[in-house]
């Protein structure tokens, strides 16, 4: 489905959305019962778990304007895009890159709902509900053929997501999916949650206990997920050191700690 149909988006709230939960971490407002029950337990284990979300969606700005600028990307896949929020991919990638195309895909779909609004103001993205575990579906959804030209360089987004596939939906294996259809050139953006021993162990308990989904990876395994790729600078470091707008202080605080990201380039 895309949002350029009109249909009314249905969706369950007797379960939790990740996109829900992630938003009111976030500080939006369209949560219901099911997600504050998980917002509950994320917020008893780790009560500094809504700057989890900021860090994350920060980077995201900071990425896409490397991307835009930088890297002189014109056309990006975000992958788990999420509800739209502040700093959204196609605004920050537009104002640097006027001409930029952005396809958001999301499985849950009150993210085309929330879409809709957004395509209203911008004939150059598209929201698409779909599952990203599939590559091959993905890629040859109408509207991902229609606004990529898979000849040209592609910047490939998986921020916040790949920690959401379980070991055995094979994240290595969806990441190349992506990557193999797009050429030399492209770039692959991930933040991932990591694995920091007993400090993340309990967080991961409650994600998995609660949510269902939110795998704390090591480091050498997030890095396993940019092979065949070369990382830019400053490669794959805490968010707070990725590129900061200012000064970061030397000691992290512990959710600072827990989330990573990088930036590599298809070689
Ligand atoms: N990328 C955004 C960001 O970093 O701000 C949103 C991240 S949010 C934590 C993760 C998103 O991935 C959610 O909106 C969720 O619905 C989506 N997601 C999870 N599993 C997915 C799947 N298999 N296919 C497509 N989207 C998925």
């Amino acid at each position: 489905m895309t949002n350029s149909e009109s249909a009314p988006v249905e969706f369950d709230v007797s379960k939790p959305s990740i996109s829900r939960v992630y938003d009111a971490l976030l500080g939006g407002k369209d949560y219901y019962p099911s997600d504050e029950h998980v917002l509950e337990h994320l917020r008893e284990t780790m009560p500094e778990v809504d700057e989890l979300a900021k860090l994350n969606r920060a980077v995201l700005g900071r990425g896409v304007r490397y991307l835009a600028g930088e890297g002189g990307l014109k056309q990006y896949l975000d992958l788990g895009a999420g509800l739209p929020t502040m700093e959204n991919t196609h605004q920050v990638a537009q104002a640097l890159q006027p001409e930029a195309k952005v396809v958001y895909v999301d499985k849950d779909p009150i993210v085309l709902a929330h879409g809709r609004a957004l395509l209203g103001e911008n004939g150059q993205t598209r929201v698409i509900t779909a599952d990203l575990r599939d590559p091959a579906a993905v890629l040859a959804h109408p509207d991902v053929q229609s606004m990529i030209d898979f000849s040209q360089p592609v910047a490939i987004m998986l921020v916040g997501m790949l920690h959401h596939l379980h070991d055995d939906e094979d994240p290595e294996g969806v990441v190349d999916g992506y990557l193999d259809a797009v050429p030399v050139g492209s770039h692959l953006f991930i933040t991932h949650f990591l694995d920091t021993g007993d400090e993340s162990r309990a967080l991961e308990k409650s994600f998995l206990d609660f949510l269902g989904t939110g795998r704390f990876r090591t480091r050498e395994e997030i890095l396993r997920l940019f092979r065949g790729c070369e990382l830019v600078e400053p490669g794959l470091v805490p968010l707070s050191y990725w590129r900061p707008d200012g000064i970061v202080r030397d000691k992290l605080t512990l959710v600072e700690e827990i989330i990573v990201g990088g930036i590599a380039i298809k070689s």
